[in-house]
């Protein structure tokens, strides 16, 4: 339970889930970040343009063999040419995990271990090779994003209007490998497999 007001209207946050670190006042869309005893107010949590989505928070879809998913935070981030969703959410196991949605095509990502990083040495750039946990994987895609809309609830803080760069591998099968990298330094990389769009459906 939370007894945790928005630092912006004093409204009451919704029930917060344990791994939540950023959560949108639904009343006046502020963007709230989650410290030990504070809340701090971030700016607003952006303006999510109306577009049909495969994918819902609130709403429990089946997504192909994972099984059902429950998404409970979405961010939205502009690459220039366009926009991607991501949807963190857990399994019905309790899996946490993030969703993305771009163009149609649906991934599921899990984070990579630390010790499973790949090493790189400088920038990645198209057609660098890379290897994970014993997988080769092939740089397909680098570009710039920033996030630019969030809503629910998220295990991290999101800065909206902040410029990371990211890129995008391809391993054998399928199989995809994805890294953010962001201005201080910071990376992370996630690990994925594609859902095929026609068997994510809404079970509500
Ligand atoms: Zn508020």
């Amino acid at each position: 339970m939370t007894d945790r007001t928005c630092p912006n209207c004093g409204a009451a946050l919704p029930e917060l889930l344990a791994h939540a670190r950023m959560v949108n006042c639904e009343f006046c869309g502020s963007s709230v970040v989650l410290e030990d005893a504070a809340t701090r107010l971030a700016g607003q949590a952006g303006v999510m343009a109306d577009a049909p989505e495969l994918i819902e928070v609130g709403v429990p879809v089946r997504l192909g063999e994972a099984g059902s998913f429950n998404a409970t935070g979405h961010v939205r981030y502009d690459y220039g040419r366009g926009y991607w969703d991501e949807y963190h959410g857990s399994l019905e196991d309790g899996t946490l995990l993030w969703v993305s949605v771009d163009e149609g095509d649906v991934a599921l990502q899990r984070p990579v271990p630390k010790s499973n990083w790949p090493r790189m040495q400088g920038p990645p750039r198209i057609g660098r090779q890379v290897s994970s946990n014993g997988i080769d994987y092939t740089c397909s895609e680098v570009d710039n994003a920033t996030a630019v809309a969030f809503r629910g609830q998220l295990p991290e803080e999101i800065v909206l209007g902040e410029i990371h760069m990211y890129a995008n591998f391809s391993g054998p099968r399928g199989a995809i490998l994805s890294a953010e990298f962001w201005g201080d330094g910071e990376a992370a990389w996630f690990t994925g497999v594609w859902i095929d769009p026609y068997e994510v459906e809404r079970l509500a």
